[in-house]
Order: structure tokens, then C-alpha cells, then sequence
């Protein structure tokens, strides 16, 4: 029989990697969801071949102190909870320490930091070797570069669609980021095509003219609704600009963007018989509720959330659909803009 022996570091970061570490896309979320949790004001994102070959993500945030550097590539090592009760009180995307260790492990990365008015560290980590640290005189803030993604694990590059789609879900996921944090300016370049540009000055009309372009959100309608546990706010398409699929409703809890079939559910309910058979608007409805509702602690991705009160929460957002667009049929077009 073989002998039973604890696993490597570096193999247990590439089986974390496996779960957190799907594609490119996830790499992306995964350092621009740092980038806002250390309250950046302007995150930048450059990406090349899909971001197989290449992915930068330039924050200008709280920067990591030179000596905790490794340990922001140790697994299980978080700034952002410490106790018990902080895992049902989470503030931050992150908590579970996983994203930059699974990363260092499946690629080739390097790490300029600097907190403010401190000598700034570099390091570069080569599937989850370090390779090379040295203090670097640099500008507050991080920027984290992620080279040849999953070189060391050919079955995961195997796994990879074509790289338009890879793209595809590299925009879509940084849409529904930009769409979250109005108040942060997004740049997303892909071989010097701008993708993305938000403003960040804190309207959310404008973040979605970023978005969608101007016009679409020109003739969205704002939706405002709450009970004493949840605020619902946000943009809704009228029936007449609508889209052959679900993936213009957006859903932002707390900051953060989730996917939920019942909110989903709801906000198509809310246009009643308004839409024709297979069309679906576009909407951006922001949550805000109390984090002891909500368990973020569902899956590694963190991309679904139980929602206490859920039914309740559904019912505000069809509601406040349905009562705008009662609004809108009532005033015959053109009279509104007068
Ligand atoms: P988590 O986000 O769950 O804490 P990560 O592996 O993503 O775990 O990051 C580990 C730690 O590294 C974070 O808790 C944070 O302290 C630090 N960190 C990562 N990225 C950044 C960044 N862009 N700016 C400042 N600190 C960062
Ligand atoms: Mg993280």
C-alpha cells in the first residue's frame, strides 16, 4: 500500500486553482475584485491573446506593506476577515484567501506594490516558485501581471474555448464589475482596443452609457423600491428595447455582482405580458441589504449568494418594474422629455 503523506503547497494551490481558476475571465475577476476591495479609484485592465497570453490589472488602491507580500500568496491568507463572526459580516468580495496563491500556481506572475508613503516591493512567482523579491521604489497602489496562463497544466488549456469567447467572457464579466462600482473609473484594453471605459464619478446612468452605449441608457427608467431589510434602486429597459437573451439583467448585491434565477425571475415578471415570447430587457438592479441576510460562503466563486427573505426581495424588485412601467403607459410618449 502507498503511504499516506500531507500534499505539497504547491499542489494543493493547483487543486484550489482547479476550483477558482477556470479561465481567463476568472482571473481577471478575481484581481479586479482585490483591486476594489483595497478601495481603488481607478483600475485599469490590459489583456493580450484573451489574457492567455497576458493579463494587467493597474490599481491605484491601499497597496500590500513590502513584508506581507508572500504571505498575499499564501493560501488561506486574507486581510479581510479575522474572526468567526466577520465570515457572517462580509464586507469585502474577498475572504477566502485563495485567488492569488491558486493564480501564482497555474502561471507566471509578477507584483509591484507600495503602500502609501512606503518602499514598494516586486516579486515574481513562477508556477507557485518564487523566483525573484526585491524592494522597488513605486507609486501607491498594485499592479499584478499574470503571464502564459495554465502553461504547467495542459488539460486546463485543453479546456479553453475558442479565444473570442474567452474575450467574450472577459468584457461581460467587466461590464457587470464596472456596472457594480459606479463610483470607480474601469479601463479595459485588449491588444490597445479600448473595450471598456467607465467614468467613475458615481452615476450609475453614466456607468451604463459606459456600458451599453448612450442611447440605450438615455431611454432606461430608474426603479426604486424597500422594506425594512432591503433597498432595490437601478435602471430598467422599456418593453420596446429588448434582447434575445438573459444576459442584460444584471443583479448587484451589497457590491457585488451575483447570478440568481428567482431575481432574475422577478425582474421579467415585472414586465408582465409586456414582452414578446423569447425577448428579454435590460435591467441593472443594485441591492443593498444587511450581511446577515446573506451567506456569501456557497461556492469558491462567490458568484451565488443565499438571500434570506428572498421571496420578499423578489416582490420588491417585480413590484417597482411593474409600477414604472405603469407609470410609462400612462404618459403617451414624447410628453416626458417636454
Ligand atoms: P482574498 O481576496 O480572499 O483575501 P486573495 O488571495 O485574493 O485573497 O488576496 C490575498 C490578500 O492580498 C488580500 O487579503 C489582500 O490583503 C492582498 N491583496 C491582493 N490584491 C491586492 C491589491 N490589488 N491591493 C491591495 N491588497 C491586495
Ligand atoms: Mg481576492
Amino acid at each position: 500500500m502507498a503511504k499516506i503523506r500531507e500534499l505539497s503547497q504547491i499542489l494543493t494551490d493547483q487543486i484550489a486553482a482547479g476550483e477558482v481558476i477556470e479561465r481567463p475571465s476568472s482571473v481577471v475577476k478575481e484581481l479586479v475584485e482585490n483591486a476594489i476591495d483595497a478601495n481603488s479609484t481607478q483600475i485599469d485592465i490590459f489583456i493580450e491573446e484573451s489574457g492567455l497570453r497576458k493579463i494587467q490589472v493597474v490599481d491605484n488602491g491601499d497597496g500590500i506593506a513590502a513584508d506581507e507580500v508572500p504571505l498575499a500568496f499564501t493560501r488561506h491568507a486574507t486581510s479581510k476577515i479575522y474572526t468567526h463572526e466577520d465570515l457572517f459580516r462580509i464586507h469585502s468580495l474577498g475572504f477566502r484567501g485563495e485567488a492569488l496563491p491558486s493564480i501564482a500556481s497555474v502561471a507566471k506572475v509578477t507584483i509591484e506594490t507600495a503602500v502609501m508613503n512606503e518602499n514598494g516591493q516586486y516579486m515574481r512567482i513562477k508556477g507557485g516558485i518564487v523566483e525573484e523579491a526585491r524592494p522597488n521604489i513605486s507609486r501607491k497602489g498594485t499592479t499584478i501581471t499574470v503571464e502564459d496562463l495554465f502553461y504547467n497544466t495542459p488539460a486546463r488549456l485543453k479546456y479553453i474555448r475558442s479565444l473570442q469567447t474567452e474575450l467574450s467572457n472577459i468584457s461581460d464579466i467587466m461590464n457587470r464589475i464596472a456596472l457594480s462600482h459606479p463610483e470607480i473609473a474601469f479601463r479595459l484594453v485588449h491588444e490597445g482596443n479600448q473595450l471598456l471605459r467607465t467614468a467613475g464619478n458615481n452615476d450609475l446612468r453614466q456607468t451604463v452609457a459606459g456600458v451599453y452605449g448612450t442611447q440605450i441608457a438615455r431611454r432606461m427608467k430608474g426603479i426604486e423600491n424597500e422594506d425594512l431589510d432591503f433597498k432595490v434602486k437601478g435602471f430598467i429597459s422599456l418593453p420596446d428595447t429588448t434582447r434575445a437573451s438573459r444576459n442584460y439583467l444584471t443583479i448587484i448585491l451589497n457590491g457585488r455582482y451575483i447570478k440568481n434565477y428567482a431575481l432574475n425571475k422577478a425582474i421579467i415578471d415585472g414586465y408582465g405580458s409586456k414582452l414578446m415570447v423569447g425577448r428579454f430587457p435590460i435591467a441593472i438592479i443594485t441591492i443593498e441589504a444587511d450581511s446577515l441576510l446573506l451567506d456569501v460562503n456557497v461556492h469558491p466563486s462567490k458568484k451565488e449568494v443565499r438571500i434570506s427573505k428572498e421571496k420578499e426581495l423578489a416582490a420588491l424588485i417585480q413590484d417597482a418594474i411593474a409600477a414604472v412601467l405603469r407609470q410609462e403607459q400612462r404618459i403617451p410618449s414624447g410628453i416626458e422629455n417636454l
